[in-house]
């Protein structure tokens, strides 16, 4: 039998947290394991802290942890993840768009030796088609700049074994994406495809402006490529600086055409431009590097040790949990 600690962000959820610990209850009756429920508060400004405590009172698996302040859902969610001690942590959202009743068989999936099971939309109920629209897009855009597996259409619903959350825990980047570093530990990782349902009740609490934050901590945590784009222009610049010299030399040598001022002008201004450009990829490439180094995510992950090894200087490399 193990332990599995649900962790749930929470910003104005009033109207659904009832409802969720219900059925988050009716889940654990229906399983052999023993659930538990980590609430975290992102700086809620209505009832939900008292509905939290009153949960809490009445149910001994209920814990929560208020956030001083909205931080925002991915700090949230690290706050729970950082306090989360069951063998396995599931991340879900407090709307109920992530139905609970999919967990039992994400354990399932756990139980087959998979580290982290995450679940993937088969479809989704209720959004407008820009919330869809953008949604997909930014799923394979980021999955596209990566350079790391990072699932598509996958939200925060997922369960991970205890040793990916003891890797999770060690990455203290400020600026993060929660699912691209839990994508990032590796692993063995399994997908398992659901239905989206409507939020049960109040309104979608990420505004098109946190959206857009979430999606430039994605693409600027996990790819240095904004970086790299002046390096591509210059190359382009410097080429096209040269071929308009060629092509003055050519018809000077062969046609004894006169040379245009201008356009050794425009030739001198591409060159320039393009030395410039250039540089600042390099400066680029620089700041890339220091803002890794800085970023400090562990340099290697071990899955497995023999045990004559003594455990490494960043840690013990957690051993398998007993599932
Ligand atoms: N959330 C949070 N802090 C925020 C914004 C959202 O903790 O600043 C929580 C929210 O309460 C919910 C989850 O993050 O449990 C997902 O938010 P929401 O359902 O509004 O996002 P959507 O499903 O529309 O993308
Ligand atoms: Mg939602």
């Amino acid at each position: 039998m193990a332990r599995i600690s649900v962790v749930v962000p929470i910003y104005n959820e009033e109207t659904c947290l009832r409802e969720l610990h219900r059925r988050l209850t009716e889940v654990d009756e229906s399983i052999d394991d023993d659930i538990e429920c980590l609430f975290v508060d992102d700086g809620s400004a209505d009832r939900s802290r008292e509905i939290i405590r009153e949960l809490a009172e009445a149910d001994e698996r209920v814990r929560y942890i208020f956030l001083s302040r909205n931080f925002g859902a991915e700090a949230a969610l690290t706050a729970g993840i950082d306090h989360a001690d069951g063998d396995a942590v599931v991340l879900i959202d407090a709307d109920l768009q992530d139905p609970p009743e999919v967990i039992p068989e994400m354990i399932d999936l756990w139980r087959e030796g998979n580290d982290i099971v995450y679940a993937q939309r088969r479809s989704r109920k209720g959004e407008r088609f820009t919330k869809r629209f953008s949604a997909w897009l930014f799923y394979r855009i980021i999955r596209h700049l990566s350079g790391v597996n990072i699932p598509v259409d996958t939200g925060y619903f997922r369960l991970m074994d205890r040793r990916v959350v003891l890797e999770v825990r060690r990455c203290r980047e400020i600026h993060r994406f929660v699912r691209g570093l839990v994508a990032w530990t590796g692993f063995r990782q399994t997908a398992l495809r659901y239905d989206r349902d409507e939020r049960h009740a109040g309104e979608t609490k990420f505004t098109p402006i946190k959206m857009t934050v979430l999606a430039m901590d994605a693409v600027l945590g996990f790819s240095g490529l904004p970086l790299r784009v002046s390096v591509v222009l210059g190359l382009f610049a410097c080429l096209f600086s040269v071929l308009i010299f060629a092509g003055l030399l050519i018809a000077r040598i062969w046609q004894g055409a006169p040379m245009s001022g201008y356009a050794l002008l425009a030739s001198a201004i591409f060159l320039i431009g393009g030395v410039q450009l250039l540089m600042l990829g390099v400066l680029g490439e620089y700041i890339d590097r220091i803002y890794r180094q800085e970023q400090a995510r562990p340099i290697y992950i071990a899955a497995e040790k023999s045990s004559a090894l003594p455990s490494g200087p960043e840690g013990a490399a957690p051993v398998a949990t007993s599932r």
